[in-house]
């Protein structure tokens, strides 16, 4: 049985052995901004070519695309996100901390501590910049997280989570642009090109991994939830009426997927994962939605608002959106069904996962500890296509002509698999080293590959040790590995 984590446990060895440093930590850190080390890139770049792997590469319905973080500020309009991406905040009048108010945890009054008394954090939609609405919630039965304080609260206020920047050099003809907080709307205002440029037909998706950035009035629990991440999504097109259907599909895929990933998993429902923080609540991992038709029709509208833009001195808060076209179902981002001769607007299946927060739920789920001869061995039970380094691969000792063998050895594996050669320290020391790592498997050369070319090939979770000829390891390891 795998030993729980605790999140002080992850961050340390994460911190330790270079997987995760605070952004600008030489500065004193920036809140909520992390930067990945040497293993963690590794990681993270696994998640990513995982997802990609299983989302695009494996299916003959779903193409890529790389789309700026920078898009025309009438995108943002027309999403909705100018006008609605805020969450509801409240400062507390004893030690004016801001949280946000789906955030905040109730007072029990005692006949209601009966049976379960943690309360998990709700989850609301991002609001309306609709002050007067933002008023009527009432808190005073709410505690400060910060100072326990019950009820103290200023009037709930929107806060708006997109990052402004400016565009262009003169004062005079900048630009106030925005910094996508999701990587889906790059994917709606290229629907069309990939309709002309590609084959596809619906049902199809177009997928993507970039960062997003949200001014997030909570950051919290690491990697969990932070200002700059990266998400990885799929919009999925597929006719009105089959969108249910759709819907489930992707539901299973994305759990599957998860369930594959992380071998040892404790739970992973829907996509959820119960991380050890808070009271070990169940917390978002993926987000799949059904955005109807919204978006592409959002974006109608968001072309013909154009005229505007440049009318209003490019000034978003003076612009109302157009109204819809009559004929809607046939404007621009429509999608003719050649067989059925029909026109209509897609409806969109959306899995929206975050490859930061993933990384984390690996993490997690990979980390374990336990009693080795009376010591304790930390190590991460990483599935072999997140592990960072796959083969670890060493001299046992530094003499004899072992190094040179070993080196060999490494530079032909490195050629398939990421390896990483060592030669300091006792050889278990190094064992235990990789161990933290969650690479799977060490290769040493010993006195005997001298006599008979046969090395030791470690295994992580068992610490089982097998003796193997050296021109036999690359195909032991793509067996092993299965990548
Ligand atoms: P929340 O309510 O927790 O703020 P959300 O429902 O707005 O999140 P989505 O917009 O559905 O989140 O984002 C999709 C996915 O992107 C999330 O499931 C999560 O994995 C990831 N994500 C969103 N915001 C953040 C963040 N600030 N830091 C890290 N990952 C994030």
């Amino acid at each position: 049985m795998a030993k729980i984590a605790k999140l002080d446990d992850i961050v340390s060895l994460c911190k330790r052995r270079g997987f995760i440093f605070q952004s600008s930590e030489i500065y004193g850190g920036l809140a909520s901004c992390y930067d990945y080390g040497p293993l963690g890139v590794e990681l993270k770049n696994n998640v990513k070519k995982a997802w990609w792997k299983s989302v695009v590469q494996m299916r003959d319905d779903v193409v890529g695309l790389d789309c700026s973080i920078l898009m025309h500020p009438l995108v943002w309009k027309a999403s909705g996100h100018a006008d609605k991406f805020a969450d509801l905040i409240a400062e507390c009048k004893k030690c004016n901390t801001r949280t946000r108010i789906d955030h905040l945890k109730e007072k029990l009054v005692p006949s209601a501590v009966e049976g379960d008394a943690e309360q998990a954090e709700q989850h609301t939609e991002h609001v309306s910049i609709d002050t007067a609405q933002a008023k009527l919630h009432d808190l005073s039965n709410k505690i400060c997280p910060n100072c326990g304080m019950v009820g103290q609260f200023t009037e709930p206020m929107p806060f708006k989570l997109m990052f402004e920047t400016q565009m262009g050099a003169n004062i005079d003809d900048s630009m106030t642009m925005y910094l996508r907080p999701e990587t889906a709307q790059g994917i709606f205002a290229n629907f069309r090109n990939v309709l002309d440029t590609t084959r596809v037909k619906i049902p199809f998706g177009i997928a993507q991994i970039g960062k997003s950035f949200r001014n997030e009035v909570t950051t919290k629990a690491f990697i969990f939830r932070t200002r700059e991440f990266e998400q990885a999504e799929l919009e999925f097109f597929c006719k009105p009426g089959t969108d249910e259907e759709w819907y489930e599909h992707w539901k299973q895929q994305r759990f599957d997927w998860y369930i594959k990933l992380a071998h040892y998993a404790k739970a992973c429902v829907d996509v959820e994962y119960s991380f050890p923080f808070g009271s070990g609540d169940w917390q978002e991992l993926e987000g799949i939605a059904n955005r109807t038709d919204f978006d592409l029709r959002q974006h109608q509208r968001g072309i013909r608002t154009l005229n505007k833009w440049f009318e209003n001195d490019r000034d978003l808060s003076r612009i109302q959106l157009a109204d819809e076209a009559k004929d809607y179902q046939a404007g621009p981002l429509s999608y003719f069904d050649d067989v059925q001769k029909h026109r209509y607007i897609p409806y969109v299946i959306e899995p929206s996962a975050g490859i930061d927060r993933s990384a984390l739920a690996f993490l997690v789920d990979a980390y374990d500890e336990e009693e080795v001869r009376g010591e304790t061995r930390n190590l991460l039970r990483f599935s072999a296509a997140l592990a960072p380094i796959k083969v670890a691969v060493f001299p046992l000792v530094k003499r004899e002509g072992m190094p040179e063998v070993a080196i060999n050895i490494y530079n032909d594996l490195k050629k398939y698999f990421n390896c990483f050669y060592d030669e300091k320290g006792a050889v278990g020391r190094r064992y235990r080293r990789q161990d933290e790592a969650g690479t799977p498997y060490c290769v040493t050369v010993d006195g005997q590959t001298l006599q008979d070319n046969t090395v030791t090939v470690r295994e992580r979770d068992s610490m089982e040790q097998i003796r193997i000829s050296t021109g036999q390891l690359r195909n032991h390891f793509r067996e092993k590995l299965d990548i």
